[in-house]
């Protein structure tokens, strides 16, 4: 892989474009040629993928793992799973079935009621695996919860969503539910995950309940359009809201295996994100298991040394993960990654926040192969714009949307309609083509706000971006977060992409300060190099930095240094939190905030 020079324009297009050759591919990729793979697709044709189910209907879990357990890869590994003690666990596809099944004819036993919401509290830990696998077995929705919550976030979301079994462990329950059950109606069941045979009262024990299930239970006839999953958003921009998703996203999941993670037979493929939100189930459960792959699930908290080890002891080859956990391992610099033989690593992904274009060039560094950017959402179900394995990648840009995606900028007009913007690199709204099988189906118990993401085939994403001439797309800031100043819309990502740059500094955030000539100006918090200690001068090097970069007006006017930044429990910098203390305003919904005392330590599964 070969970076060009870099090329002059705007500060996030001047970054050198790496190209890719046929001899960067170990093994041919799915996606040779993106405008020949996109004019031959059709949802309907990519459906041959899948089996469906025996009876017909589609059912997230059968393709998964059922169609694999009575097929050639029966006996392969499933999961591969790594405890925090360093003990293992794998499951073949077989064998994860017969467990997913037994759990699944289980619950179907305590006398549900179809459709009954099953709420998961469990840390990275195989039987997390086999109760999401199980349930949607069973045709129950699964609402995956984050297992760092509080009571609040947690009693919150289970009453919205009327959970009627949760299944967690017996530390997370008297830490964590014990005082809330009662403010739970609609809870039925409590299922415990008790390793030493421990017994709470009021609850089943996992091994109890287990016992209890038939292996030979028969996944029943699903409905693709059958509500599935229940995912809460990661809160960046306010109170967190609940995304329904159908049987049918399954389809999302295997599409953007073959294309955006270019997920072969032999890969051995680590995503890092928590099950907990939304990519980890996407990309941490479904769509490896459904390309029949390794899933490698490690159950420890972010450590840069640690993920080394295990990229390089597992034979990692197609690795998923996240802005925030790249640029800690930039703070420490790609001499540490070098001690280690990544020669099994094909394929690196990111996403969550945008990626900075150091993080992609840090790939390149670190690695040997940059990381590949991509852009979804809670609501999106799956990716929707991507950087692919056989596709020049320009740093800073989100890539192309996959096959079948229809991405467009476009400007809501008064009226409430939207016209798409043609003219490359003019900024507006990221909009989707309605339509796509994972398609968030509605926002739980919020249809107002629902019908409002959508303008006439439209389905507006409250992110802003831009469309150069070859059809990349490049992030410039959610909605929410861009900075108005003197009668330009500053996208908060060039900014903190530049001040990056500078060699003191690690993290940048920024805001738009109310300002009484400009409206906004642009203020900075930025976090620096281990090492480095914040100084007059050093702000001022940086502040001048920024200006020769980026120009007077959209250079920060302010920089505040910090020790970290705010930052969701799914790992994405909160800019509404730094803005809301800034001006001294309600911080607003902070379920998801990681807390303060928290943010210097390791990352709680980094992820989207
Ligand atoms: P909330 O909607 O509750 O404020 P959230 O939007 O952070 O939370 P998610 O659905 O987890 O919840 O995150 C999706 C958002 O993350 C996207 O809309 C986008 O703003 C950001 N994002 C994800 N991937 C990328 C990326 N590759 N580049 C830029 N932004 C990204
Ligand atoms: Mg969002």
């Amino acid at each position: 892989m070969q970076a060009s020079q870099r090329e002059s324009g705007s500060v996030l297009g001047s970054w050198p474009r790496i190209r890719k050759r046929p001899e960067d591919f170990p093994v041919r990729p799915h996606l040779l040629d993106y405008a020949a793979t996109r004019a031959a697709f059709s949802w309907e044709a990519a459906r041959a993928g899948l089996s469906g189910l025996p009876g017909g209907g589609l059912n997230i879990a059968f393709e998964a793992v059922h169609r694999h357990a009575i097929g050639a890869r029966a006996h392969k590994t499933a999961l591969r799973w790594i405890g925090k003690d360093g003990s293992r666990r794998t499951l073949t596809y077989a064998e994860l079935s017969q467990e997913v099944l037994r759990f699944a004819s289980a619950l179907r036993a305590l006398g549900l009621k179809e459709g009954a919401r099953v709420f998961l509290l469990l840390g990275r830990v195989p039987e997390l695996y086999i109760a999401m696998l199980g349930a949607l077995s069973a045709k129950y929705v699964v609402s995956p919860l984050f297992s760092a919550f509080g009571p609040e976030p947690i009693a919150t979301r289970m009453r919205m969503g009327e959970g009627a079994v949760l299944v967690t462990t017996p530390e997370l329950y008297r830490r964590r539910v014990a005082s809330i059950r009662g403010d739970l109606p609609s809870l039925e069941h409590i299922v415990v995950v008790a390793r030493s045979g421990e017994t709470i009262p009021g609850t089943i024990g996992w091994s109890e309940l287990l016992a209890r299930g038939d292996p030979r239970f028969i996944v029943p006839p699903t409905d693709p359009e059958d509500l599935a999953l229940l995912h809460f958003t990661s809160g960046t921009t306010g109170r967190p809201k609940g995304a329904m998703h159908v049987h049918a996203a399954v389809l999302t999941h295997y599409v953007t295996g073959l294309y955006a993670l270019d997920l072969h037979e032999d890969d051995i493929f680590w995503c890092t994100a928590d099950p907990g939100w939304v990519t980890g189930t996407s990309y941490g459960v479904i769509a490896p298991l459904v390309h029949g792959v390794t899933n490698l699930v490690v159950e420890a908290e972010f450590d840069a040394e640690t993920w080394y080890r295990i990229l390089e002891a597992e034979k990692v080859s197609v690795w998923y993960t996240a802005p925030t956990a790249i640029r800690m391992m930039m703070k420490l610099g790609p001499e540490i990654a070098k001690k280690y033989d990544f020669s099994h690593l094909r394929f690196l992904a990111s996403v969550g926040e945008p990626l900075n274009p150091e993080g992609v060039m840090f790939g390149l560094e670190a690695f040997g192969r940059p990381f590949h950017d991509n852009w979804w959402q809670t609501e999106t179900g799956g990716i929707m714009i991507a950087n692919y394995a056989a596709m020049d990648v320009k740093p800073g840009s989100m890539g192309r949307p996959l096959p079948g995606i229809e991405a467009a900028i476009v400007r809501r007009e008064p009226d409430g309609s939207v016209r798409v913007i043609e003219e490359p690199m003019v900024e507006g709204e990221l909009a989707l083509k309605k339509g796509w099988p994972s398609m968030f189906r509605g926002y739980l118990g919020e249809d107002e706000r629902y019908r409002k993401c959508f303008a006439g085939e439209w389905y507006l994403t409250g992110d802003l971006a831009k469309k150069d001439d070859e059809g990349y797309f490049w992030f410039v800031g959610r909605a929410d977060d861009v900075i108005k100043s003197a009668g330009h819309l500053i996208g908060p990502f060039e900014v903190e992409s530049t001040l990056m740059e500078h060699p003191a500094v690690a993290e940048a955030a920024v805001i738009g300060k109310p300002d009484p000539v400009a409206g906004e100006m642009v203020k900075a918090f930025v976090v620096l190099r281990p090492g480095v200690m914040p100084s007059e001068e050093l702000r001022r090097a940086i502040l001048a930095h920024a200006r020769t970069r980026l120009g007077p007006v959209v250079a920060p006017k302010e920089i505040d240094f910090r020790d970290n930044l705010p930052r969701t429990r799914s790992g994405k910098i909160m800019r509404r939190l730094l803005k809301a203390r800034e001006l001294g305003l309600p911080e607003g919904d902070l379920s998801t905030l990681e807390s303060d005392e928290q943010a210097s330590a390791p990352l709680p599964g980094v992820q989207p």
